[in-house]
């Protein structure tokens, strides 16, 4: 009954340190990427690899699967990207991406060119737009300011959002930045220059999001969401 109990074991353990074997060579093989048949993959694989968030192996997986797919398949997703980087365009008032010299929010008639909304990235204006809550124009930054990745207020679009306000007809700009240091400090340095002008600038409100339990939400966040409470009957009129 033992040697029964103990061939198990054996085999159990066979199993288990073949599996490491192989996936440790495994890993080392994707990880030193010597061995690639073609330089052409090889070309392929690098340039994929500098995309954010793709490593080797990714790339490898990526680059394969075109490889299966028909010519004009591939064709075509080249000739996309080759198009967007040539092509696609900046909106000449509020940086957002475009097709023309003017995005379609800015040339929108049924837009309230009064409200200004101040985000960091185009992906913000993605998002805000998602919502059907905003109706105003945007004006995207392009970063914030970051002293620690050598960001300054002259990396910035600013100087043109202050133009913007110069030239009058804004009655508000909401700042819609991230709630860290480092937004804090961009709403606080262009709140600062904005002052001379008669604007008003506001924050987006910050409490306790939807399906949060009171307990575990932390101090600055639900003393934030006292001191900005709303009345109830404007929650219910939404
Ligand atoms: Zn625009």
């Amino acid at each position: 009954m033992k040697e029964v109990s103990k061939s198990r074991w054996d085999l159990i353990l066979f199993i288990f340190y073949s599996q490491v074997f192989y996936s440790h060579k495994k890993i080392s093989y994707f990880c030193s990427m010597n061995e690639f048949p073609s330089k052409l993959l090889e070309e392929a694989v690098n340039e994929f690899s500098r995309l954010p968030g793709i490593g080797k192996r990714t790339a490898l997986r990526l680059v394969l699967h075109l490889l299966k797919q028909d010519k004009e398949e591939v064709n075509s997703f080249g000739n996309a990207i080759m198009r967007l980087r040539n092509e696609i365009n900046f909106c000449k008032t509020c940086n957002n991406v475009c097709d023309e010299h003017e995005c379609s929010i800015c040339s929108s008639g049924s837009r309230d060119r009064a409200t200004i909304c101040v985000v960091e990235s185009i992906r913000d204006v993605m998002a805000i737009e998602k919502t059907h809550q905003f109706n105003g124009l945007y004006h995207v930054l392009g970063g914030i300011i970051s002293p620690v990745d050598g960001i300054g207020p002259g990396d910035l679009t600013i100087d043109s959002l202050e133009k913007r306000i110069a030239a009058g007809n804004v009655r508000e700009v909401i700042m819609a930045l991230s709630t860290t240091m480092e937004g804090d400090t961009t709403n606080f340095y262009i709140f600062k220059r904005l002052s001379e002008y008669n604007v008003r600038v506001s924050v987006l409100a910050r409490g306790v999001a939807i399906g949060d339990e009171l307990e575990y939400a932390d101090e600055i966040t639900l003393g934030r969401s006292i001191v900005n409470r709303t009345l109830f009957e404007s929650v219910v009129s939404r």
